[in-house]
């Protein structure tokens, strides 16, 4: 008798992780991205009034945390408390790093707030990712530009990362929100994962609210940028 055949392997699904940037200024906002079904992370600014709280909550409700970690653009624009800039010494750089990654309870993984200026600069991100490693965080690069550095140094330093593929909500209009997120479904399909980052926008939350408790039964797999990089 043939041996019985080995039941075929499901497929996989396609994966999809959702990450919200610029969150700590409103609790009320927080916790409604913390009512979102599955693990969707917050990343967090710095030294915003309610990072701490916030950071606390989604910790006890399993939710994946990162540091949001503001970077010097090109634009000239503010980046807030707890940035980095092209003009800090290396030990400058390094004691403002430190602040930041421990400006709230554990962290995951660290993305950029703007930075457009910064993660051009390669050897301020082997800083970075010397520090990351050291910590074993992962590292999305948001890409605010492309000639973000980012990828090389974190490859280089080997801390694990990824790049966003899809920014959610560059405009705030339900049809344009609704466009950007069928690009993401489409590069999750194609590539078989892919990354999105949104904001804690109304027209986002809204949004999110009513369309991530539809994905599973379209056929894509929402998973914490941790797993996707684990596979
Ligand atoms: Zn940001």
């Amino acid at each position: 008798m043939p041996a019985p055949e080995p039941p075929p392997a499901a497929p996989a699904l396609p994966r999809l992780a959702v990450v919200i940037d610029d969150v700590g200024q409103s609790l009320t906002v927080g916790r409604r991205l913390l009512a979102l079904p599955g693990p969707v992370a917050l990343a967090i600014l710095p030294q915003l009034p309610h990072s701490q709280t916030l950071a606390s909550e989604a910790a006890a409700a399993g939710k994946p945390v990162m540091l949001h970690l503001p970077m010097e653009n090109m634009a000239g624009l503010s980046i807030g408390p707890g940035g980095l800039t092209t003009g800090m010494t290396e030990a400058e750089f390094r004691s403002q790093l430190q602040q930041s990654l421990n400006a709230f309870g554990p962290i995951q993984g660290v993305n950029n707030h703007m930075g457009s200026r910064l993660t051009a600069d390669r050897q301020r991100m082997d800083w970075l990712m010397q520090v990351l490693a050291e910590r074993q965080l992962f590292f999305v690069d948001s890409r605010t530009t492309a000639q973000t550095q980012a990828a090389f140094a974190a490859e280089a330093a080997r801390v694990p990362h990824v790049s966003r593929d899809i920014f959610l909500d560059n405009v705030r209009s339900e049809a344009e929100i609704d466009h950007e997120f069928r690009q993401v479904l489409a590069r999750a399909r194609k590539q078989g994962a892919a990354v999105l980052i949104g904001h804690p926008y109304p027209e986002t939350l809204a949004y999110l609210e009513r369309r991530l408790p539809q994905l599973e039964a379209e056929g894509v797999q929402l998973v914490s940028v941790q797993v996707l990089l684990e596979r």
